[in-house]
């Protein structure tokens, strides 16, 4: 692992962080291990090995675009849920060819520049069907595509991260098979390649997505029984990341992948998967400060600088992040709340979390915010996005400027 104590203080790699702290200016900052990003890819690049398939990194999870360019180098594909995802995979040269664009809601305009590109597009709706023929016809190409079935499958996590169930609003209606597979028939501009599924996220057991390829082998069956050249097999992304670290054994990209490696080579079809949080979650932490810490007789609260508007998920779905001091501290050990100094009383990072009772100015770091994480954040209360650095072997990098009050006003005409 990138991130490790050594004496009392927090390292990434080769680095103190309480030293790249005291070199950065701003704070809070987020701080990536590119090491461990080329870890996390390379564990699912040998998970695949022996089989065709696609590794499409699911690029809302993270579009820092030194992070997207580092993982098209190693080979990476991308997924995507917008035009402007598309933009930035562009730049960062991701081949559009082996790119696929999802969503319940892509308009015609996005639709048309994913066609102009030759991306693979997910069909999710009679609608969405219909509107990408619109944009063919707007681009004058043909769209490959693929149908993103709902599997009616329980993934057992939070319900905001829950997309395969029968009452989510993602993916056509099963019982609808036929209608879509009579207008694409007739249809000369879309060539079905291919069938998708995506679960949800933060998915801890392997037969999650055996079960899922199991329901999907037999879709695949049925639409090549009706005269379709099925190419691809897209079981989506989901695998869930040790939040926790209380020692849980989560599954490997390799034990996912060898789960249903022989349904795959049974079918003869290309695998894609769509990581998101499995490649980008573990990679990094955000450097608070602790501004004080209160006591309302009952409870403790330590006000740190990082605030749900640079990391909302704890506010948004509850979720668990691990906390830590980056350094040695002999203050009391009490239990804290830890909290921003956002006007919202949702506004917190940490709950009842054992810690030493810091000094004011101590760094105090949230753990495996990756994913989901830099990419919600939010201008709330006038606080700016955070710079983001990344350690590359010994070397301190910025990677993304913090957000300024002049880039704010500029949106103003006054
Ligand atoms: C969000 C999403 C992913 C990535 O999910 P992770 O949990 O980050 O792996 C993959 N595919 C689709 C369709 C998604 O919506």
């Amino acid at each position: 692992m990138s991130f490790y104590f050594q004496n009392g203080y927090l390292y990434c790699d080769q680095l103190k962080v309480k030293d790249i702290q005291s070199q950065v200016p701003e704070s809070p900052f987020y701080l990536y291990s590119k090491q461990q990003i080329t870890t996390n890819y390379n564990a699912y690049l040998e998970a695949i090995e022996g089989l065709n398939a696609i590794i499409g990194y699911a690029i809302k999870a993270n579009n820092n675009l030194a992070i997207l360019k580092h993982l098209q180098e190693l080979g990476s594909s991308a997924v995507l849920v917008s035009g402007n995802e598309l933009c930035i995979a562009l730049k960062a040269n991701f081949k559009p060819e082996k790119t696929i664009l999802n969503g319940n809601g892509k308009t015609i305009a996005e639709l048309t520049y994913a066609i102009q590109n030759q991306v693979l597009i997910n069909i999710d709706s009679e609608f969405d069907l219909q509107h990408i023929q619109q944009a063919t016809e707007k681009a004058k190409k043909q769209a490959n595509v693929l149908l993103r079935v709902n599997p009616d499958i329980d993934p057992q996590v939070h319900p905001y991260v829950s997309t395969g169930i029968k009452d989510s609003k993602f993916g056509i209606q099963n019982n609808k098979l036929d209608w879509f597979l009579d207008s694409i028939k007739s249809s000369t501009f879309l060539n079905l390649v291919g069938i998708h599924c995506h679960l949800g996220s933060t998915i801890e057991q392997t037969q999650i997505f055996y079960d899922a390829t199991v329901l999907m082998s037999k879709f695949v069956e049925i639409i090549r029984s009706r005269g379709f050249e099925l190419k691809y097999l897209n079981i989506g992304g989901g695998l869930g990341i040790d939040y926790h670290k209380q020692g849980k054994n989560l599954p490997t990209p390799l034990e996912l992948i060898n789960s249903i490696r022989q349904i795959l080579e049974s079918l003869d079809i290309s695998l894609i998967i769509e990581p998101g949080r499995s490649i980008i979650g573990n990679t990094s932490i955000l450097v608070n400060r602790v501004i004080g810490t209160k006591s309302n007789g009952k409870k403790n609260f330590a006000v740190v600088d990082g605030s749900m508007a640079e990391l909302i998920r704890p506010s948004l779905y509850n979720a668990y992040h691990h906390i830590d001091l980056i350094e040695p501290c002999r203050g009391q050990l009490k239990t804290f709340d830890i909290v921003g100094p956002v006007c919202e009383s949702a506004d917190f990072l940490a709950k009842d979390r054992p810690l030493a009772s810091p000094i004011e100015g101590m760094g105090l770091a949230v753990w495996d915010v990756g994913a989901y994480c830099q990419v919600m954040s939010s201008n709330y209360n006038l606080k700016m996005r955070p710079p983001e650095y990344w350690v590359d072997g010994k070397q301190l990098i910025q990677i993304r400027k913090k957000e300024c009050m002049e880039d704010y006003l500029k949106l103003f005409n006054i």
